[in-house]
């Protein structure tokens, strides 16, 4: 099922003797045993060739149309999100910030991180270049209110002004698990209760 062919030549090679994408396979074939239900494919072609990604990519979804397999791929590329994944969520600093279906965070990010993030992605080029400034800060010192504050180029501009002090001083909640759009952000509630205002 994981592609590994043939499997009789394959069965007693040593880890060194496979290629990258035979080892990814055999790491998939690995949690197949276990009959799961989700699949949590931790950067699954980070390391591998141009070539052998999209066919690790494709066996990821074909495993799920077969079993009826829920798939939850974690990566730094939102491009590959962009290519395979139904729904996406973006995290920053151990949270969810947004989370949607991923044609609408792609067309619509409300977060101005996902903004940012999608403003570098090559195969996007409607977007305008952002340059996030600073690093990601020591986890066991978040920062008060939103976490992204301090980096946040919406703030830094002026855009966020009227939710300025809410930004510096209220934090987020965790966003729901909902089907729908959402993103952790004064300025993106701030936004979605004045269109809600101006259509009701
Ligand atoms: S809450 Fe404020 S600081 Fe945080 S991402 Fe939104 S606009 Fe930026």
């Amino acid at each position: 099922m994981a592609g590994l062919r043939p499997p009789e030549r394959l069965f007693l090679r040593y880890p060194h003797e496979l290629s990258g994408g035979q080892r990814q396979r055999v790491l998939i074939a690995g949690a197949l045993a276990l009959k799961p239900e989700l699949l949590i494919a931790d950067e699954p072609v980070s390391s591998l060739d141009a070539s052998i990604r999209g066919e690790i990519l494709a066996l990821l979804l074909t495993l799920r149309a077969e079993l009826g397999l829920g798939v939850l791929v974690v990566t730094h590329d939102l491009g590959l999100a962009w290519n395979i994944a139904d729904r996406t969520a973006v995290m920053y600093l151990g949270r969810i910030v947004e989370a949607g279906p991923t044609e609408e965070v792609v067309a619509a990010p409300q977060h101005p991180y996902t903004q940012a993030l999608l403003s570098v992605v090559p195969e996007i080029d409607r977007l305008e270049p952002v340059v996030l400034e600073g690093e990601v800060p020591d986890p066991t010192r978040i920062p008060r209110g939103c976490r992204f504050h301090p980096r946040c180029p919406a703030l830094a501009s002026g855009l966020a002004v009227l939710v300025e002090d809410a930004c510096r001083t209220v934090p987020l909640p965790v966003l729901p698990a909902s089907e729908g759009h959402r993103a952790a952000c004064h300025l993106a509630a701030a936004r979605l209760e004045s269109e809600e205002w101006s259509h009701g």
